[in-house]
């Protein structure tokens, strides 16, 4: 392993009825055409909430804040030679219509679907207790 943790928050978005957004990796990134909970990389002075305000806005152009944000479950997994720490927080209530601003796609689905979607190694492992939470 190299180096600190590279700390990734990342956000299950709960709709009325009780499905959940994914995001589609686009062309050029690692991992495309993979399905993940938005999120992205935390940036030096950032606070994982910050963090997953900031990503769902350049993401998804929508608002939330910290008290809308709940710790939900994590996820350790070897990158590279890197160690990646997601975490996940649940967030039933924002402002705005999620877009892909960043994604190729998104769709919303049901926790069942997610065990049959092609998604990143470290979002795997959350998708039982996601399933447990919603
Ligand atoms: O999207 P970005 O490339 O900035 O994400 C940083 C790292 O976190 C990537 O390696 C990505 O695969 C990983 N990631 C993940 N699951 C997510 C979001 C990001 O494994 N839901």
């Amino acid at each position: 392993m190299n180096g600190a943790p590279l700390i990734v928050t990342a956000a299950a978005l709960i709709d009325r009825d009780g499905r959940l957004l994914v995001q589609q990796r686009p062309e050029g990134k690692s991992m495309a055409g993979l399905w993940e909970f938005p999120g992205g990389k935390l940036e030096p002075d950032e606070t994982p909430e910050s963090c997953l305000i900031r990503e769902l806005e350049e993401e998804l152009g929508i608002a939330t804040d910290a008290a809308c944000l709940a710790p939900a479950a994590f996820a350790s997994e070897a990158l590279g030679d890197r160690h990646l720490l997601l975490l996940l927080y649940i967030c039933r209530k924002w402002r705005g219509t999620p877009r892909a601003l960043e994604a190729a796609a998104l769709k919303w689905v049901r926790p069942v679907e997610l065990h049959a979607l092609p998604m990143p190694p470290a979002d795997r492992p959350l998708i039982g207790l996601i399933e447990a939470l919603v």
